[in-house]
């Protein structure tokens, strides 16, 4: 063992430890640094004989285990390690679940999501791990994707906002706070244009497209000094992100002056052997792999031998292996590591983790993730109901509420049930601890949704990863339905939980269509047919094509996956406890076949619908109601006139006519009357979330920079043109909900 060698020296300077550090590495360790493997299979092998730099998906006993081996290693280079905790510590049993990326959006309160990823980092700190692969910044716009839920939906500017309060959570006060974790901005980037939903095929994608949509989120994240880039897995004009010159060293690296690691996806480096076939052998491979600037080599374990070989054989200079190990150092010396790193501490992990301060916080970020989409005024519940009937197959479905990377969704090996159950609120036992004194709640399942089978291509991928079973409808099943019937025709009103289940939801994942699966419309059908008040409450992963036996119902909540109090917020929200405030981050569609339905597209089309069906979505971007009526009037542009250096200051007054408060978020769109290519007919620039009290009437101001006026022009450029712009702002995206005032820009393009 090295004694006081320069680079654990802590008054040198982190270059000139990292500079020590590294040449004192065989060629051995430098490989085995940049890598990052699957800790499932057991850490010994990899920590002592691969020397990897870091592992993922490690239980608690495996991060014990990998801390002790670490120090019996020649140079005892800390570990990073690494995991998905993306909507909370999502495979530390015990740990707080808090609703999914996309309900966290639908609150569009990037101040609560900077908290929400500050209660994950001191959950996910105290535990010995010191990296989360979140968030991410794909958009969603085609909601067969299976990846929808993990996103901030559908547009640019707030998945901007929500991203950048995210980053700032889990990194705290710098990498030196001991509660700090280190964030990353994936997949980077257009890994969500797929095509036809699938996941992950090659994306059909424009240098100019991307820039205009794609990645003004993720440079904002990295001016911001989020510091991992996860790169996706898809391929742009035949050439894997992982090796893209153009985007990761020109773009990236280049004009945004990132600075931070590049980590690769799953196996993105062997993929380009055995699924892209774009590379001969590992060799090749890997020497792209790090030419083109990657860091952190996930979970390929052939890159061990295959970097190796490919110095030997001249395919790749040692230098370039230097670069990217100094760049994963770095990490570790500033995080502090070499010093202190970060062992788990049972002592904090009894303190923190599912603390009761960061079940209020979830609780919280659970009732702002509830969009209400219809309600025929029976909601909230009047005083006089006495039984509810909670009926349906989500209404009791701890991992459905969770959603995705949670617990048992299917990634970890050590949590087959998932989180304890007595952590979760589902919406029956909502219900049940939260009604009235004296009102009953009777409960069926009413229907099946899918049961699981073998794929018929084999259990697992050329890989060896296991392949997810196929999902086969369940036949709608007339003994549940008539239980459910009954307990409706016994009860005054009838809430139904609807929506997708875990095995629909996720990678491998997307759906062919967007309904309710399996017997669930043949048992709402039968619940709207008793006349009965009925509540549909959708838990579901992304926008789903809702039938009219729910869009006629009383009233619809999209509740995403609310995480685990959830079921609470609902229960809170049905019986007028709390006021509806989610607005949506994300467009329904009516029909599968209307994909895209996303609110800013480009102009230009024959006509305005289909020959046999409308255009027009049942629930746009930014659509949400309150408990109240809140009128928009009076927007003014007080100086219409301005330079581009300067400000769009505008009012507008809200009116709240009924006798509930209000949550308002007033959306900000602009419109470009006259450009030089075509671009989106209206964009959101801005908004803000006011409180309005029943009869109050609030004049809001609000601020826009002209310099975020922007378009980028056919030469790939982002630029203000001069000459008149719209300012549409109102409760959400749709035209007739917004207001409209002119104001004119002058000067040159800039
Ligand atoms: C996913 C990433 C994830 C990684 C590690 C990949 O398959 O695309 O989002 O972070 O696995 O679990």
């Amino acid at each position: 063992m090295l004694m006081n060698a320069p680079y654990q020296d802590a008054s040198l300077t982190v270059a000139e430890r990292v500079a020590d550090l590294v040449g004192r590495m065989t060629l051995e360790e430098k490989v085995g640094q940049m890598m990052q493997l699957n800790a499932q299979g057991g850490v010994e092998d990899l920590v002592l004989n691969l020397h990897v730099g870091s592992i993922l998906h490690t239980s608690p006993e495996r991060v014990r285990q990998a801390h002790e081996l670490t120090a019996q290693t020649r140079l005892r280079i800390p570990l990073l390690i690494a995991d998905d905790c993306i909507h909370g510590h999502s495979f530390w049993e015990g740990a707080t679940i808090f609703p999914t990326q996309l309900g966290m959006a639908a609150s569009w309160d990037a101040d609560l999501l900077e908290r929400a990823a500050r209660a994950t980092a001191v959950e996910v700190a105290a535990t010995g791990i010191h990296w989360t692969f979140s968030p991410v910044l794909c958009i969603a716009r085609d909601l067969r994707w299976g990846r929808v839920s993990e996103s901030f939906g559908e547009d640019p500017f707030l998945i901007g906002e929500l991203s950048s309060a995210m980053v700032r959570g889990y990194q705290g006060d710098g990498l030196s706070d001991p509660t700090a974790i280190l964030a990353t901005a994936k997949h980077f980037a257009g890994y969500s244009e797929t095509q036809g939903g699938r996941d992950a095929t090659e994306a059909d994608i424009s240098r100019r497209k991307l820039r205009s949509w794609f990645l003004p989120p993720f440079e904002r994240v990295a001016r911001e000094g989020c510091r991992t880039f996860m790169l996706g897995y898809q391929s742009m004009d035949g050439v894997p992100i992982t090796i893209n010159d153009w985007l990761l060293n020109d773009v990236l690296r280049g004009e945004w002056g990132y600075e931070g690691t590049l980590i690769t996806d799953w196996d993105n480096v062997g993929r380009m052997v055995w699924e892209q076939h774009i590379q001969p052998d590992y060799a090749h491979a890997s020497a792209a792999a790090v030419r083109a600037g990657n860091d952190m080599v996930m979970t390929t374990p052939g890159f061990f031998e295959g970097a190796q070989e490919a110095v030997r054989d001249g395919l790749l200079d040692e230098a370039a292996l230097d670069a990217a190990v100094g760049r994963i150092l770095t990490l570790k010396f500033e995080l502090g590591l070499f010093e202190d790193p970060r062992h788990p501490s049972v002592e904090r992990q009894t303190e923190v983790i599912g603390s009761a301060e960061h079940a209020e916080l979830n609780l919280e970020v659970a009732r702002r993730s509830l969009v209400l989409l219809t309600n025929d005024g029976t909601l909230p519940l009047a005083a006089s109901t006495r039984t509810i009937a909670v009926v349906g197959p989500n209404a009791d479905d701890q991992h459905t509420q969770l959603g995705d990377w949670a617990g048992a969704s299917g990634q970890a090996d050590w949590m087959p049930d998932g989180h304890p159950r007595e952590m979760t609120q589902t919406v029956l036992d909502g219900f049940r601890r939260h009604v009235p004194e004296g009102w009953t709640v009777t409960h069926a399942r009413g229907a099946e949704i899918l049961t699981l089978g073998v794929d018929p291509e084999g259990e697992y991928f050329p890989d060896g990863q296991p392949r997810p079973q196929v999902v086969f409808p369940a036949t709608p099943d007339e003994s549940l339905i008539a239980q459910a019937v009954e307990a409706a025709a016994a009860a005054d009103v009838v809430v139904a939980v609807v929506g997708d289940r875990i095995e629909l939801v996720g990678e491998g994942r997307s759906t062919a269509t967007l309904e309710l699966v399996g017997g669930q419309v043949a048992l709402l059908d039968a619940l709207a047919a008793t006349g009965k008040p009925l509540v549909v409450v959708v838990i579901a992963s992304k926008p789903l094509v809702l039938p009219p036996s729910a869009t006629n119902a009383a009233a619809i909540i999209w509740a995403a996956n609310p995480g685990m109090l959830g079921g609470q917020a609902i229960a809170e929200l049905v019986l007028g406890r709390i006021e509806p405030s989610g607005r949506l981050p994300i467009s329904f569609a009516e029909h599968v076949g209307q994909l895209p339905v996303f609110y800013n597209q480009l102009p230009g089309q024959h006509g305005t619908r289909y020959a046999d069906l409308t255009q027009r979505v049942p629930f746009a971007f930014g659509e949400g109601l309150s408990y109240t009526t809140v009128d928009y009037a009076d927007l003014r542009v007080l100086e219409p006139v301005l330079g581009i250096g300067d400000t769009v200051r505008a009012q507008v007054t809200l009116h709240n006519t009924g006798d509930r408060p209000s949550r308002e978020t007033v959306q900000v769109y602009v419109r470009d009357t006259v450009t030089s290519v075509t671009w989106a007919i209206k964009e959101l620039k801005t908004y803000r979330q006011v409180d309005v009290a029943p009869g109050e009437r609030v004049v809001v101001d609000l601020e826009l920079p002209v310099a975020d006026c922007t378009l980028v022009d056919a030469g790939g450029r982002r630029i203000v043109e001069p000459g008149q712009f719209e300012l549409l702002v109102g409760p959400s995206s749709r035209d007739e909900a917004l207001l409209r005032a002119g104001f004119l820009v002058t000067g040159t393009s800039a």
